[in-house]
């Protein structure tokens, strides 16, 4: 018998991760402050309730999907809350990024109810979240994991055990730290390139042959930087401020310095402040072209 799932949650990504767990034949109760995204998945198939505590009464396996730190404190820990429905025998798994001690906090208070918890973030995108080929990095006791396992199988295809309960967390931090932090690199040669007078698409071909070939360049400058495509609805500047925050913030808890996540920052803050919040995060590539006068776009053939 498949658990039954709770899910919280059905934004850009959650929508597309609880259709497919509907898809794969899971019973599934949904919540979210929207409507619209409940209907979608009513229609699917799934049961819409009308706060987490509802979800968490009638679930065996509670799962998140929120924007950040706050939400997730207020849908578990707040009035109506997961804390207040979710049964002893139930597992909560928090797929949002948020901040490790946040995953702590909410675990430990699980825990003193006598319920278990995961944190379970994913990395890759909308595409990855609905084909559900998702990377998903968990924290959490080893048994636990193995309980959800089949679950996330359902949304991902890349699943690992990071260690206790905020490592998952970690690991995403990192993984997105890394990312946010090429983009602009990347950025910076190429303009020069292409100012120097090499056409954007050979530019982007020999590199691509070369030892600054990267998954960056392939996948986010091949798709969107040269087609100039920095729609809304993908993974937004404001969710990159919000996860190079917490890495900086992991970084000043640590004393681990982290010149270049400071530099990138303010680099992601300019987009902001030049009203692109809610675009495609590699629309940071636009403040240096704008700079610059150079435009790295498809002209040819850059397959
Ligand atoms: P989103 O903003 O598209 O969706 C968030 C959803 O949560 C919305 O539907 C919103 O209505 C709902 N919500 C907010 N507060 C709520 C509350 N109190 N109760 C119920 N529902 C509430 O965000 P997203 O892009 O789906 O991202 C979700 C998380 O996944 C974020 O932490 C993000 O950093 C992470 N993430 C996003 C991507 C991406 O490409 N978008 C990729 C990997 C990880």
């Amino acid at each position: 018998m498949k658990k039954e799932i709770g899910f919280i949650g059905l934004g850009a990504m959650g929508k597309p991760m609880a259709t497919n767990l509907v898809k794969k034949g899971y019973n599934l109760k949904v919540f979210d402050l929207r409507p619209e995204p409940m209907e979608e998945l009513v229609k699917l198939g799934a049961k819409s309730l009308d706060s987490p505590r509802n979800v968490a009464e009638s679930s065996e396996l509670i799962i998140t999907m929120l924007p950040a730190s706050p939400d997730v404190e207020e849908v578990v820990l707040g009035k109506n809350g997961i804390i207040e429905g979710i049964r002893k025998s139930s597992i909560y798994v928090d797929m949002s990024t948020i901040a490790p001690a946040m995953t702590r906090k909410v675990g430990e208070a699980l825990l003193k109810r006598g319920v278990r918890m995961i944190d379970a973030p994913v990395a890759r995108a909308v595409k990855a979240a609905t084909e559900g080929t998702l990377a998903i990095f968990v924290g959490g006791e080893k048994e636990v994991f193995e309980e959800c396992k089949e679950t996330l199988g359902a949304m991902g295809t890349d699943i690992y055990h990071m260690g206790e309960l905020g490592c998952g967390e970690v690991t995403k931090i990192v993984n997105n730290f890394i990312l946010c932090v090429t983009i602009p690199m990347i950025a910076e040669g190429m303009v020069l390139g292409v100012k120097a007078g090499i056409k954007p698409d050979l530019l982007f071909n020999a590199l691509s042959q070369g030892s600054a070939n990267s998954f960056a360049l392939q996948s986010h400058f091949k798709n969107f930087v040269l087609k100039g495509d920095f729609r809304e609805g993908l993974f937004p500047v404001d969710y990159t401020m919000k996860d190079l925050g917490l890495a900086l913030e992991t970084g000043k808890d640590l004393h681990v310095p982290l010149v270049l996540g400071s530099l990138a920052t303010q680099l992601y803050e300019s987009a902001r402040a030049a009203g692109k919040s809610k675009n495609y995060f590699p629309v940071v590539v636009t403040m240096l072209e704008d700079l610059t006068g150079v435009k790295l776009r498809y002209a040819g053939d850059v397959g």
